[in-house]
């Protein structure tokens, strides 16, 4: 039978760029001056302006962002470096890239963070550092994460590729640790495609990653084509080619102008959700606690499995079949093969991972488009639900 009314396709995460970002963007590409220049120095300039930190280095991505930072902070080959199983790739990979080694720990329940207490009983006389993970834009336990790095002299590295407008106890994330960095990937809060932000407040680790992001050759050698720039130049470390270009610090300009805007549309779409599944027993939403604020990267659902005849993946699909993208948040890296014989297992991790869904949530999905996947989650919650099933199996 033909379908009646084609649905349109919700997708799971789409960019919104202005009118104005893209005319940024042609205007730079205009002036000659395409790779790091003057709109990426700007870029970094407002942005620690936003953050408050005393240095914003702009990066290709939250990745390099994350193996600087951890060259900065002198992690080296032997050492150990704590962090979360609960978490993208690009956070433990950085680990093996210095030589050391990714201690992974379990997770909160409620918020999916990393737990401090389990990060107490993996230090040993080998960790470095830890890099706690801001998951989905809820902040970590930054106080009793900073107390236990000052007792054990540890560095203290923030991913927060998700929590960009994130704040706990009223200061911004990019201003607690040591080095704090964003992602600006497509499906990331703020974006330039790719790219990504070191912030931290010490003169000497912003004057080595600075360098490091370009050769590690001395300083400003982007200027060396400008007519302030002369030829000559100095190695004075080994270094990476992990620089942002000014087409992308262009486009990155024009997203942090409406940053705030962007925040409160996210913002009104988690209100929106809330509300829409507070009768649902079935579903347990994201936690809020006091004295944070979310950056509301991710809105996900936990599916109550023990009363639902459905499991996560085949929600998943018919989801897909109501044309709503969502994703899975994340993977825990234990179970994937390359980390598979290295680790343990993380019965937390685990636990959450086989029932959460992400749904779609960015400034530009309307309220049409929310009420439609909270009736569809709806629609398939009241289909699959174990007393219902039970009572038409007694009658049949
Ligand atoms: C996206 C993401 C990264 C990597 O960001 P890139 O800018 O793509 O390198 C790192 N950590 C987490 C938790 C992420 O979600």
């Amino acid at each position: 039978m033909k379908k009646l009314l084609e649905l349109e396709y919700i997708p799971f995460s789409r960019p919104y760029i202005s009118q104005d970002e893209i005319e940024a963007v042609i205007d730079t590409l205009k002036t000659g001056w395409i790779t790091v220049g003057p709109q990426t120095k700007k870029f970094e300039t407002r942005f620690s302006q936003y953050i408050g930190s005393k240095h914003a280095l702009a990066v290709n991505s939250c990745t390099s962002g994350l193996h600087l930072a951890l060259i900065a902070a002198g992690v080296q080959s032997g050492d150990e470096v704590i962090t979360t199983t609960y978490t993208f790739a690009a956070t433990a990979e950085v680990i093996f890239h210095v030589g050391a080694k990714p201690v992974l720990v379990d997770i909160e329940e409620d918020t999916q963070n990393i737990d401090p207490e389990k990060i107490k009983a993996a230090i040993t006389n080998k960790t470095k550092a830890i890099i706690p993970v801001h998951f989905a834009g809820h902040p970590c336990a930054m106080d009793e994460i900073m107390k236990i790095a000052q007792e054990n002299n540890l560095k203290v590295i923030e991913d927060a590729a998700h929590a960009l407008g994130a704040k706990y106890n009223g200061k911004n994330i990019g201003n607690i640790g040591d080095f704090t960095t964003f992602s600006f990937y497509a499906t990331k809060n703020l974006t330039t495609g790719e790219g990504g932000m070191i912030t931290t407040n010490n003169d000497e680790d912003a004057e080595m990653i600075k360098s490091l992001t370009l050769h590690g050759i001395s300083k400003d050698a982007w200027k060396r084509y400008s007519s302030e720039g002369s030829w000559f130049y100095e190695i004075n470390n080994l270094g990476y080619k992990y620089n942002m270009t000014d087409i992308q610090a262009a486009l990155g300009l024009g997203q942090l102008e409406k940053f705030d805007w962007n925040q409160k549309q996210r913002e009104h779409i988690v209100a929106r959700y809330n509300e829409g599944f507070a009768d649902i027993d079935e579903i347990i939403r994201p936690v809020t606690k006091p004295d944070i604020t979310n950056a509301n990267h991710l809105y996900i659902i936990r599916l109550k499995l023990e009363s639902l005849n459905i499991g996560r993946n085949d929600f998943i699909n018919e989801l897909k079949e109501k044309q709503i993208g969502t994703s899975v948040h994340f993977i825990p890296l234990h179970i994937h093969p390359f980390y598979q014989k290295k680790y343990g297992n993380f019965p937390i991790a685990e636990y959450i991972y086989e029932r959460v869904i992400s749904l779609p949530l960015y400034p530009t999905l309307n309220f049409g488009s929310v009420d439609r996947i909270i009736g569809a989650v709806k629609d398939i919650i009241y289909a699959n639900k174990k007393t219902l099933q039970f009572k038409i199996s007694k009658t049949a």
